[in-house]
């Protein structure tokens, strides 16, 4: 990166589970950026083969080739842990293997350089948001630092904090988290500014690849975005369409064949691959067919795909986002004819079954299809890194942004009777403190555990951490009281403190590394892996472009050694000598295809200087 300024402006990054976008406010106007291929988005893969490592579209297009190596939906991971039945429900349809690491954490596991590696979703998150940064760099021609990253507005406390992680293990200093449906509404917002009249409500619909989200909003003319509900599902996507696809060809296969394929890793990853491609076909015709040669044990697969099959497979799904449409319209407490526009957002809003069953409940209006369903998160992102990042222009700077946190926020009481202490759909940033007192005399620690849910047994919701806070002094039962002080900052992240009213001891919650968090160590240890693994991956470049280079100029040189003009030209011994070199050069390049760098270049130079007459 040598030669690179610092002074690159933030960049928005909506970190998808099946793509990943990157924007970032340049010329006035906000500008996707494309990646190495061209392409706006990049696929959210990471692969592994042999000594080189894959990022975006390299590591998507060879997948089906090296599935066990080849890693996506690492943001089905993230913040999870390994024993939550939706991640043991996802491994048995992943071609890669995924173990149960220290408190309980999934770790994805990985040949790389002939050794196994172990990964959380973490890094892989980290390889990708830094692939995005690096994309930037190439187009801005400088050192990016500063990025505004997106979330599932649905995400809890502990996927949004590991995210946030992902970032830092990137290099990249998260200046601000967004939700992903409001970053898309700021797109509109923008786009839209001059029809926005007074006040609109705006209905975001995002069904992405592995996460859906509703959010109502409200948007003021001159910028004010204001989220009235969030509701949504951290695990419904495009990936569980194509999953549905790919458990009815293996009972397809089964029924024809009576084989199971489903121990054959190759195999599941090449239905996957084709089952997404038929589907997105499926958006736009009423059939199609999956064609797959030597599927498994050498017989060739073929079948034909209706839409209407296609729709039947996922029809439950489809209710669900209906069901969790109505919940965010009664949250916030509004008339569906109240809603003046439904913006679709996400791949998966191309789905014509989708479309049709969202616009059969809004009474056959129209839905606006005005931002780009792909890039109006990154768009919306790179929106508000402007805005932070202190830039002049007037529509940025108006951008006005009022969130609120998806789940409510409480502690585990007594009889793991769950109390709330700040409820979902509050507006963020946001505090709120509540007072407890001890459950028996002479109670000198009080233990706090906090959740994230909506349930009314603390058990039954997510658990983000807990600590304890020592000291109280001897009373009767019911006579000492704690405050406890829930603060959710403008990332949706959350901090709890308790202080001893009688004496105003405090304690901070700080989630320990039982609860899947990352200590300040670790995420440095990771940042010099990342770091390591991009020195070692330009390491393989240079030793692929020596290779090639190498193997160029023999080409070359063979080709001269065939024009008779060039071969009169030289003297007979020298002539002979040069084929000598040639030949020679051209055995060992045979059996030393790994060689390092040093060794290729010093070929390459030794048998130019034989060949210059040549050359
Ligand atoms: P996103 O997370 O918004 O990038 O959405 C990616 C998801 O959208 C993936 O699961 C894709 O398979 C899906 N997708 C993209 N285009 C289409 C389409 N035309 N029809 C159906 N699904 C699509």
């Amino acid at each position: 990166m040598a030669g690179r300024g610092t002074d690159a402006p933030a960049i928005g990054i909506d970190l998808g589970t099946t793509y990943s976008c990157v924007a970032v406010w340049k010329h006035d106007r906000i500008e996707i950026i494309p990646n190495d291929q061209g392409n706006r988005t990049t696929p959210s893969h990471v692969a592994f083969v042999d000594a080189q490592r894959l990022i975006g579209d390299g590591a998507k297009n060879q997948a089906p080739m090296n599935p066990a190596n080849t890693i996506f939906d690492a943001k089905r991971l993230i913040g999870r842990r390994f024993s939550d039945s939706k991640v043991q429900g996802d491994m048995k349809l992943w071609p890669f293997k995924v173990i149960q690491g220290p408190a309980d954490t999934p770790k994805i596991v990985v040949t790389y350089n002939g050794q196994e590696k172990e990964f959380l979703a973490e890094e892989i998150s980290a390889m990708i948001l830094g692939k995005m940064k690096e994309t930037a760099e190439g187009y801005l021609g400088k050192t990016v630092k500063d990025a505004v990253i997106t979330v599932p507005a649905y995400f809890n406390d502990s996927q949004r904090q590991a995210t946030k992680d992902a970032g830092t293990i990137a290099g990249l200093n998260v200046i601000r988290m967004i939700n992903e449906p409001t970053a898309a509404a700021i797109a509109y917002g923008l786009d839209n500014k001059t029809d926005i009249v007074g006040k609109i409500n705006v209905l975001v619909f995002d069904l992405g690849g592995g996460t859906f989200d509703v959010s109502l909003m409200t948007i003021e003319e001159g910028g004010s975005f204001e989220v009235k509900a969030v509701t949504g599902n951290t695990h419904l996507g495009g990936e569980d369409f194509d999953n549905r696809m790919v458990d009815h060809c293996v009972r397809e296969f089964k029924r024809r064949w009576n084989k199971d394929l489903t121990g054959n890793q190759r195999a599941l990853g090449r239905l996957r691959f084709a089952c997404e491609k038929a589907k997105r076909i499926l958006s736009c015709t009423t059939q199609t067919s999956i064609e797959l040669d030597c599927l498994h044990e050498g017989i060739d697969f073929s079948l034909k795909f209706t839409r209407a099959k296609f729709e039947d497979l996922n029809m439950d799904s489809f209710n669900s986002c209906i069901e969790t449409l109505e919940t965010c319209l009664s949250d916030a407490k509004m008339k569906k004819s109240c809603v003046d526009q439904v913006i679709l957002v996400g791949g998966s809003t191309r789905i014509p079954k989708v479309q049709h069953m969202l616009q059969e409940y809004f009474d056959g209006r129209e839905l606006s299809k005005s931002v780009n369903a792909d890039e109006a998160v990154a768009y919306g992102a790179a929106v508000l890194a402007a805005k932070v990042s202190g830039c002049s222009d007037k529509s940025v700077q108006e951008v006005v942004l009022h969130d609120v946190t998806p789940l409510s926020l409480g502690i585990s009481m007594l009889g793991d009777v769950y109390d709330v202490v700040i409820s979902r759909n509050t507006r963020i940033p946001t505090s709120n403190s509540k007072s407890y007192v001890t459950t028996f005399d002479n109670q000198s620690v009080v233990g706090i555990h906090v959740y994230q849910g909506e349930r009314s047994k603390s058990t039954d919701n997510h658990f983000l951490g807990n600590f304890s806070i020592s000291g109280l002094p001897p009373a009767p039962k019911g006579m000492s009281s704690v405050m406890l002080c829930f603060e959710i900052d403008a990332n949706g992240i959350l901090t709890v403190t308790a202080a001893i009213v009688s004496t105003g001891k405090m304690e901070k919650l700080v989630i320990s590394n039982e609860n899947g968090r990352l200590t300040k160590e670790e995420i440095e240890k990771m940042v010099s892996d990342a770091e390591r693994y991009k020195l070692e991956d330009q390491e393989f470049k240079k030793k692929a472009d020596a290779y090639n280079a190498l193997e160029d100029c023999l080409y070359k040189l063979k080709n001269k050694l065939k024009d008779y003009n060039i071969k009169t030209r030289v003297l007979p011994e020298t002539l002979k000598e040069m084929e000598t070199v040639i030949a020679k050069t051209t055995k060992w390049l045979e059996y030393n295809q790994a060689a390092p760098f040093a060794e290729l270049h010093l070929m390459k130079v030794h048998l130019e200087f034989v060949c210059k007459p040549l050359l």
